[in-house]
């Protein structure tokens, strides 16, 4: 195994998705996520060939691999409104495209809200929406990450169990992994502050996933606390995680080469701190 740490941020795409690369060079990052437009609308200018060609350009320069996408807030692929799982399978389709015309290696999504209906109901919803994309996602090395949720409101996707469902359901139809956000699964009830509960997190996503899954990090501390299902970020030591957990990250054979992307506040100055930080791990 290469032994080049993918560490980075999800860095500014503002001006253009290539200036998330050189903000990425700026702070350090041999890794960055982004978005590839904005995330909180449904309509996105499609990449003009001016922009491509400085994304490659940039890619070269800044020598970033690995490279997550984060997909729009407003997508639910387990909606069970027809006409809003419409503009979501959209949109998902749009997004895919753009990471298709960026070689991006992760399309990062959450994975859906049951709003009214059941969780068994949405689960089985995600998994056809996300079948529905292989004929587009067999072109090409992207894969599409499911991210662990906070389990606030109806979001689905704050157990092990409730991912290792929508895997079920997608099979091998199209490239699929899990996301896992250090906030998201200890506001969701998986401690992580100390080298056993550590370990047994880890245990567990093994036992119910199988650690082959786990793609990437979100790295962050979380300003919520255990099992609170409060998704707010904190910087790394100063919430309620601590930093034990970001040097057993490091540390550990099973996560340490694992691609991590960190979204904690403030932005570019501390994330500098922070992958100067982890790498020191
Ligand atoms: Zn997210
Ligand atoms: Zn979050």
């Amino acid at each position: 195994m290469h032994d080049t740490l993918l560490i980075g941020a999800h860095t500014s795409a503002a001006g253009g998705v290539h200036n998330a690369l050189l903000e990425g060079k700026e702070i350090g990052a041999t890794t960055i996520q982004l978005f590839t437009a904005n995330q909180r609308q449904w309509h996105a200018k499609p990449l003009s060939e001016e922009v491509v060609a400085l994304w490659f350009e940039a890619l070269e320069l800044t020598g970033i691999k690995e490279i997550m996408s984060h997909a729009s807030y407003l997508i639910n692929l387990g909606c069970p409104d027809a006409e809003n799982l419409d503009k979501s399978l959209h949109a998902f389709k749009e997004e895919i495209k753009r990471c298709q015309t960026l070689k991006l290696r992760f399309l990062n999504v959450h994975p859906g809200a049951a709003l009214k209906d059941s969780v068994f109901n949405c689960i089985t919803r995600i998994g056809h929406s996300l079948k529905s994309m292989a004929p587009l996602l067999d072109q090409g090395d992207l894969m599409v990450l499911l991210e662990t949720t906070a389990g606030q409101g109806s979001t689905v996707g704050r157990s092990f169990e409730e991912l290792k469902e929508i895997l079920d359901e997608v099979g091998h139809q199209i490239p699929l992994g899990i996301c896992l956000d250090t906030c998201h699964i200890f506001a969701a009830g998986y401690d992580l502050r100390d080298k056993s509960s550590f370990h047994h997190t880890l245990d567990e996503f093994d036992r119910i996933i199988g650690l082959k899954h786990l793609k990437a990090f979100h790295v962050n501390d979380s300003k919520g606390a255990l099992g609170s299902h409060v998704d707010r970020h904190a910087p790394l030591g100063d919430g309620k995680i601590g930093m034990e957990c970001f040097h057993l990250l490091m540390k550990d054979p099973r996560t340490r080469h694992i691609p991590k992307y960190l979204e904690t506040p403030e932005g570019p100055a501390l994330w500098k701190k922070e992958i100067a930080l982890l790498r020191s791990f």
